[in-house]
């Protein structure tokens, strides 16, 4: 799936699905996100077929985009979800993911948290470090249940993608090293309310070569081997998420392959297999569709200012993230070079530097693509900006499926102390 396979143009006017992106706009008001159901539904399935022969359960990963209609989307076609926080157990709940599709992963879960998932009897833990085994027995033991967990192992390989979303190097704060994981699952086994199950790993996000996969898989298929030995009954492998997708030129290995990797690596040992994608499902799924409110020609630039930022979408500022730019509807093929930035009093509110974009004016709609993963989910109100809503398109329908707030509602959340 390339940034534009779901966007494309038709008679120079960007559609989605069967809708016309400007259609919308004039509904909605810009920025808003846009997604297209199509385009989940079909890369979700591309991974049932592609695990179809292996014992394999599609957990989505929450946080790339947790919109209820997204997951509804999901849930329909039988997907599980990897969750790292109560707020996503709850919101995979309500779409409509049962708990017995769900797995925990998160380095600092709460006591509330654990007693929550237990209450609910999630599918499985991914124990990030030993203090949080601890915890977990202590809850189960207290609330008379029995925490199904695997550890998540850090196997210590460079994923080869950007260091903030890099997790299985050993100076990371994820998991345990796979060092120690003997003894660990040694300790894990001799605590109540502790069943040992699986085995975990999570390498980091938005890998475009399946070489750290494979020296991940491989340690992990020796510690399984290990493990057994050590006599802990493993029936559970997660091998994780990070997948990456293509936002400019990047060549992605298709899930088939990504499958049959994981089948050789560890096909048999005879695990149930578990998958954490989230990018991968959803990112070029989503746009975020913007309007141009100045083109300011600026000494050295020209600036095509946009009435979204870094607010927003965040990803350009806090990962250097390339996104692709173009015009909603072409009224010429003429290119111009511009800093594409928004409005917010950041000079990291940039979305591109010196970018070819086609030739723009002030009312133009832009698009900002592959914005479907790591977008709304991370927005926020800076500078006192409207959360930015969310849309839905299935064939020539479409549905808000995140409402923009309202100021009144906005300020209503703060409170004036009753000395002012
Ligand atoms: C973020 C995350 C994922 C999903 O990663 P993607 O790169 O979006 O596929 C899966 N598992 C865990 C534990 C994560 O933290």
């Amino acid at each position: 799936m390339t940034p534009v396979s779901y966007f494309p143009y038709k008679n120079n006017k960007m559609f989605v699905e069967d809708i016309a992106i400007s259609d919308i706009a004039q509904q909605v008001q810009t920025p808003f996100y846009c997604y297209s159901s199509t385009a989940i539904e079909t890369s979700f399935q591309d991974y049932q077929l592609a695990f179809s022969n292996q014992d394999a359960l599609v957990c989505y990963a929450v946080k790339a985009n947790s919109n209820q209609a997204v997951l509804a989307t999901l849930a329909k076609l039988g997907s599980g979800a990897d969750v790292v926080s109560m707020g996503e157990i709850r919101r995979a709940i309500t779409a409509g993911i049962p708990a017995n599709k769900i797995v925990y992963s998160g380095v600092a879960k709460t006591q509330e948290e654990i007693s929550y998932a237990l209450t609910l009897g999630i599918f499985q833990f991914n124990v990030e470090s030993e203090p949080e085994l601890e915890l977990i027995s202590k809850v189960a033991t207290s609330l008379n249940k029995t925490a199904a967990i695997a550890f998540r192992i850090n196997p210590n390989v460079c994923a080869q993608t950007h260091e903030k979303i890099s997790t299985g190097k050993a100076e990371n704060k994820f998991g345990v090293p796979i060092s120690k994981a003997r003894l660990a699952y040694k300790q894990a086994a001799s605590l109540p309310g502790i069943k040992v199950q699986g085995v975990d790993v999570h390498i980091g996000s938005q890998l475009t070569n399946l070489a750290p996969f494979k020296e991940a898989y491989q340690h992990i298929a020796e510690l399984v081997v290990d493990l057994r030995a050590d006599g802990h009954d493993i029936s559970v492998i997660d091998v994780g998420g990070g997948l990456g997708i293509t936002y400019l030129d990047e060549v992605i290995p298709s899930k088939q392959t990504y499958a049959d990797l994981v089948h050789a690596q560890l096909g048999h040992l005879n695990c149930k297999i578990i998958i954490e994608p989230g990018r991968s499902l959803v990112g070029n799924a989503g746009i975020l569709v913007s309007s141009v409110v100045f083109v300011k020609n600026g000494e050295e630039r020209q600036f095509l200012m946009l009435d979204a930022g870094m607010n927003d979408l965040v990803r350009p500022s806090m990962y250097d993230a390339y996104h692709e730019i173009i015009a909603v509807n072409k009224s010429n093929d003429t290119l111009k070079t511009y800093d594409v930035v928004g409005p917010v009093c950041e000079t990291g509110d940039t979305f591109a530097k010196a970018r070819q974009v086609h030739e723009s004016e002030a009312g133009d709609l832009i698009a900002i693509l592959s914005s479907g993963a790591y977008g709304a989910v991370m927005s926020s109100g800076y500078n006192t900006r409207m959360l930015a809503p969310e849309v839905m398109v299935k064939g020539n329908e479409f549905a808000i499926v995140r409402k923009r707030p309202s100021y009144e509602e906005i300020i209503k959340q703060d409170i004036t102390p009753n000395w002012l």
